[in-house]
């Protein structure tokens, strides 16, 4: 069952000799996590980006669950698809609720379920509201910050999340971490995942299946991790 499809996707910044997407096709299944793995600059990032429509492609359509996403409503894309970065990206001034509550608050909710669901969602992510929700980002490791940037990614329970480096600015015993415990997590969620690393023990780690990039995109293989370790 595919949910996610990139058919014949280019994307070629201005002012740039090569595109940095040219020409991927891909298919995103349901449920799974798919891991985009490949050098700095082979298009990783672009590719997360042309997905949620932070960028339009060049050439090439997008599809989520059949529908072309140039003809969904950008509102409703924010709700489907949950964006975690690597330098989070948290609102300096708004405290640890405020921000796991943007994109509902963008929804309408009303105080009392956003409330309810901030406090559902920093266990989620291992952390104790009473201690967490009113604290400022600066207040926060590193870890802590990407846990809370988990958090806001699922707070309006998308059907999909873009992970672009989750873990990657994070020390190895605090990333390794925060790996088994997304996994565990994920077991339960059940989301479709697509997660991007330069990293490729991580990619064999993370990954239902694993498309190994080249520059420009290219994909030089895509299987599940035993497939690619057995090589
Ligand atoms: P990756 O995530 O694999 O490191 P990116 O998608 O960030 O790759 O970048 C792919 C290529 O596109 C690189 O050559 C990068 O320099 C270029 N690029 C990325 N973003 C922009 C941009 N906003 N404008 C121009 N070029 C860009
Ligand atoms: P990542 O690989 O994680 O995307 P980058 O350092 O490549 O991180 O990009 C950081 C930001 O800079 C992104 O917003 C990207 O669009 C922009 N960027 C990357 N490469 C270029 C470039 N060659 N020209 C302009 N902007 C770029």
């Amino acid at each position: 069952d595919v949910l996610i499809r990139l058919e014949n996707v280019t994307k070629q910044y201005g002012g740039t000799e090569e595109p940095a997407v040219n020409n991927l096709t891909l298919e995103v299944l349901r449920g799974e996590v798919l891991v985009l793995v490949g050098p700095s600059g082979c298009g990783k990032s672009t590719t997360l980006r042309l997905i949620n429509r932070l960028i339009e492609p060049s050439s090439g359509k997008l599809f989520l669950d059949g529908e072309d996403v140039t003809s969904i409503n950008p509102s409703l894309l924010r709700r489907k698809i949950g964006y975690v970065i690597q330098q989070v990206g948290l609102f300096p001034h708004r405290t640890i609720a405020e921000n796991i509550a943007t994109v509902p608050k963008l929804l309408g909710w009303d105080k009392k379920k956003i409330d309810e669901r901030v406090d559902e969602l920093l266990e989620v992510v291992s952390m104790d509201p009473k201690t967490y929700r009113e604290r400022y980002p600066k207040e926060l490791s590193g870890g802590q910050a990407q846990r809370v940037g988990v958090a806001r990614a699922l707070a309006a329970d998308p059907d999909v999340l873009l992970m672009d480096e989750p873990f990657g600015a994070i020390d190895p015993i605090t990333r390794d971490r925060l790996q088994n415990e997304f996994l565990r997590l994920q077991q339960d969620l059940k989301k479709t995942i697509v997660f991007v690393t330069h990293d490729i023990d991580e990619a064999i780690k993370m990954g239902n299946r694993i498309a190994i990039l080249r520059e420009g995109s290219e994909i030089a293989q895509l299987d599940t991790p035993e497939a690619i370790l057995a090589d």
